[in-house]
């Protein structure tokens, strides 16, 4: 049996806190604020969980892969958090065959959609959709909050909201009040702040999502349709459907960008630039319930998420990515694996 202390309690510390305490280890979750913390990145109504890759066979079949975890967690929990509903991406008739082949070759069954079936969205020019049936939507505070129920009541784990980490050493993890607490395995998943306590060194973003809820008329309609992405101007926007206790949500890589800090966020012109995006037909029928910045962060190199040992043993996701969430699952494997090694 290994210790395995994790620090921060967004999604990644506590799925992976959940698989080393059903494995047999001891853990301990270190988190500055309470347990779910609503100034984490992943505290949000949801979260999409795409599994199709076009062009990328190891990553498809790695997302269907965290794909089945996440349904293990959801029997796990006893607590719907994973809507099926689908994405449906939009696609040039080029993109849409390379789609396709990717997903045979993953076993998926992907099909082709055609804008007109899902009338309340705009795609751009010259393009159709591919549906990933595999994907759909997390629900992310749902989750959150299960999951930290769940924690909370198991005898191996030892939760300890508003405890700020301060340094980390090999074997150890240094606390606010000057007490270390010493571990086998130690994972640093402090979201977009990781890099303030490990390396190696990230780009951090702010990006506006804006809340919305639909006309009454289209309630019936949204509460089956799929999360869209690859819409807007330039293709660089994304829906997520409402259901669940959830709004619509929208955004755009447009309206992301690179800052020094997570502090001061402003987002009024930019709420305002992506409404002006043409992502839903007949905007003006939908009400503005909420703007929300959040931030996260990406390898320099790669613009993708990161999780690397930083010391013998020490793993940092020091980048997590726009599929950080979805991806969860996978980090808590890597590390479940390491607790293994140190137990066998
Ligand atoms: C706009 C936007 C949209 C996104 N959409 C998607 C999506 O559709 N699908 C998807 O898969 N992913 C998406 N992501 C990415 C995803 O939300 C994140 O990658 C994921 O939530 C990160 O989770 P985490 O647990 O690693 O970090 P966080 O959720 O940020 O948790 C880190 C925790 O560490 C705590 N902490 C920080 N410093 C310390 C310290 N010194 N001591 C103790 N505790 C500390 C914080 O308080 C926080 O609670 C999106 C991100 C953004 C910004």
């Amino acid at each position: 049996m290994a210790t395995v202390a994790v620090v921060g309690g967004g999604v990644t510390g506590l799925v992976t806190a959940i698989g080393c305490a059903r494995a047999g280890h001891r853990v301990i979750v270190l988190e500055r604020g309470p347990v779910p913390n609503p100034a984490s990145t992943s505290a949000d109504q949801h979260r999409a969980l795409r599994v199709l890759r076009p062009d990328d066979l190891d990553g498809t079949l790695r997302m269907a892969d965290a794909r089945r975890r996440w349904l293990e967690l959801e029997s796990v929990l006893r607590t719907s958090i994973f809507r099926p509903v689908g994405v449906v991406t939009s696609a040039t008739p080029d993109e849409l065959e390379r789609a396709l082949d990717t997903a045979r070759q993953a076993g998926l069954s992907a099909t082709a959609v055609a804008p007109k079936t899902l009338p309340s969205v705009l795609f751009p020019a010259g393009t159709g959709g591919v549906l990933d049936p595999a994907a759909g939507v997390l629900l992310a505070d749902r989750f959150l909050r299960a999951a930290a129920e769940w924690l909370a009541a198991h005898p191996a784990v030892v939760l300890r909201p508003g405890c700020a980490v301060t340094g980390i050493g090999d074997h150890e993890v240094i606390l606010a009040d000057g007490i270390t607490a010493e571990a086998d395995v130690v994972l640093v998943a402090a979201g977009p702040w990781t890099a303030d306590l490990t390396g190696p060194p990230v780009v951090l973003h702010r990006q506006t999502m804006v809340y919305l809820r639909p006309p009454p008329h289209l309630a019936r309609w949204w509460a089956s349709a799929p999360g869209v992405g690859r819409i807007g101007a330039d293709r660089r926007a994304w829906l997520l459907p409402p259901g669940g206790g959830t709004l619509l949500k929208i955004s755009s890589d447009a309206v992301c960008r690179e800052v020094a800090t997570t502090a001061d966020p402003e987002h009024g012109a930019w709420a305002a630039r992506l409404l002006a995006e043409p992502i839903l037909a007949d905007a003006a029928g939908y009400a503005v319930v909420a703007v929300r910045d959040c931030h996260y962060a990406t390898d320099p190199g790669t613009g993708g998420p990161v999780l690397s040992r930083i010391r013998p043993s020490v793993w940092s996701r020091s980048a997590c990515g726009g599929s950080g969430f979805g991806t969860a699952p996978l980090v808590a494997q890597e590390i479940l694996g390491a607790a293994l090694e140190v137990s066998a």
